[in-house]
């Protein structure tokens, strides 16, 4: 019984080192400049909202609206 809860305790800190292998990759993945450089690009700088390198529309009649 004791063999047994061993592995249990083994199987789960594998687990537990995969995730967080996993999570160190995700963070150094977004950290990296190209994946910045498309986020800048695809989305807008002050709202966030979705452009697809265009400029914002949001912004653009926030701006517009403010300088009449
Ligand atoms: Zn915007």
């Amino acid at each position: 019984m004791i063999h047994h809860n061993m592995w249990i305790v083994l199987v789960w800190i594998g687990i537990g080192i995969g995730i967080l292998i996993a999570i160190i990759l995700i963070v150094k993945a977004a950290k990296t400049s190209s994946w910045e450089a498309l986020m800048v690009d695809n989305y807008c700088r002050k709202c966030g909202l979705k452009t697809n390198g265009l400029k914002c529309s949001l912004c653009e009649k926030r701006t517009q609206s403010f300088g009449v």
